[in-house]
């Protein structure tokens, strides 16, 4: 039986986000958390710095990626494929025909290149003919393209239409699809499901796009947590449609926590499983219905998301292991977290000369679990915060 797999998009949409943004220990972080919860991948960025972003769908994209980011085994590449963006945005200077010629030129070039899998984007695929659609499908399936990422680019999906698409698209083509939804009509979660449904429904397992609080460009992205429950708390979906891999949903409220702090974004109180107001009840009947049964009023109990773990050290008034931090005021901090000890002063100076920059990039003091990973991996540390100038041609 096909399933569900969760693509967490944190690291390249919610960070392409207008006003937002990520240090590299942040993002590092993030992909730990994230590991830790159980998606299947991660999207880290754009490695190339084109205007546009992304990996576009062209060879110069492919070749400029391999050389910037020559370990890399798995990207997508992406195009605009509705008639909208084609002549909205191309002017003219692409036929339907290139686009695709283009798609399986960079898809044929990231083979040749090393790639491991390859996903391929149909930017604004739901303003996209679907003959055209699957045309583009097939085309990056005898290219032998990995998977086929459906772009709600605008979110002007709905859960029925995309169930449709998706479902021919899965039947047609015959790759795994991914849903990228976005909430500009606030159906992000509810398209991605529909969408994953459908694709199952056609044979095909399904991917769907997330991030952390739903954090991604303008209404932003389906989030992660949500995703998470609708797909394993709503009614009648479970059974046939499952997550893929090892979700560990007790792990949603940290990442939650460390995603607010680390955009500075504060969570809605109203967030689902995850916000200040998710297990409050005032009302006398539903707050006495609760105390005697939770299952009264709760389809899901705080527990099963970790909720209460602290993400922050308690550092106190003045000490604060950020820039300015000494020796001594470090200790102090560290002292407060289990399992970390130094051999020497030596390295123990060397871990907060790596703490101060981390925090001159993140400006803000820097949680538990980056004071942690900082102790114990210095040196990828040193290397996460080194800027390599890029060599451009
Ligand atoms: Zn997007």
């Amino acid at each position: 039986m096909p399933k569900i797999y969760l693509l967490d998009v944190t690291n390249r949409d919610g960070v392409q986000t207008a006003k937002l943004g990520l240090s590299k220990l942040e993002k590092t972080m993030t992909n730990v958390y994230l590991n830790e919860i159980g998606v299947f991948q991660s999207e880290f960025g754009f490695p190339t710095t084109k205007p546009g972003g992304w990996i576009r769908a062209i060879t110069d994209d492919v070749e400029t990626t391999f050389k910037r980011v020559p370990g890399i085994k798995h990207l997508n590449v992406s195009i605009s494929t509705s008639d909208q963006m084609i002549m909205g945005k191309f002017q003219g200077r692409k036929t339907k025909q290139d686009v695709i010629n283009d798609m399986t030129a960079a898809v044929d070039a990231a083979w040749a290149a090393g790639a491991e899998s390859i996903g391929v984007n149909a930017e604004d695929a739901s303003r996209t003919d679907l003959d055209y659609l699957v045309e583009f499908g097939l085309a990056a399936k005898e290219h032998k393209a990995t998977r086929l990422r459906y772009c709600d680019t605008l979110g002007y999906d709905n859960p029925f239409t995309i169930y449709r698409t998706n479902k021919a698209l899965a039947e047609k083509v015959g790759l795994p699809i991914e849903q990228h939804c976005h909430g500009d009509l606030g159906m992000a979660v509810a398209n991605s499901l529909a969408g994953a449904k459908g694709t199952i429904d056609g044979g095909q397992d399904a991917y769907i796009n997330t991030t952390i609080n739903g954090i991604g460009e303008r209404a932003g992205n389906a989030d992660l947590v949500t995703v998470i429950l609708a797909v394993t708390k709503s009614k009648d979906f479970a059974g046939k449609y499952q997550l893929g891999g090892s979700v560990d949903m007790a792990k949603a409220w940290k990442i939650a926590k460390f995603a607010e702090y680390a955009f500075d974004v504060p969570i809605p109180i109203n967030q689902p499983g995850v916000g200040a107001n998710a297990f409050a009840h005032e009302s006398g009947i539903h707050a006495d219905g609760v105390l005697k049964d939770p299952e009264n009023y709760e389809l899901y109990g705080y527990e099963e998301l970790g909720r209460g773990d602290p993400i922050k050290v308690d550092t106190g008034r003045e000490i604060i292991a950020g820039q300015y931090s000494g020796i001594s005021g470090f200790s102090h901090v560290m002292g407060k977290i289990r399992d970390v000890s130094f051999k020497s002063k030596e390295e123990a100076n060397e871990v907060l000369e790596l703490v101060r920059y981390a925090n001159v990039l993140s400006h803000k003091p820097l949680v538990e679990d980056e004071l942690l990973f900082i102790a114990r991996y210095p040196q990828i540390v040193k290397q996460l915060l080194t800027v390599t100038p890029l060599v451009t041609k």
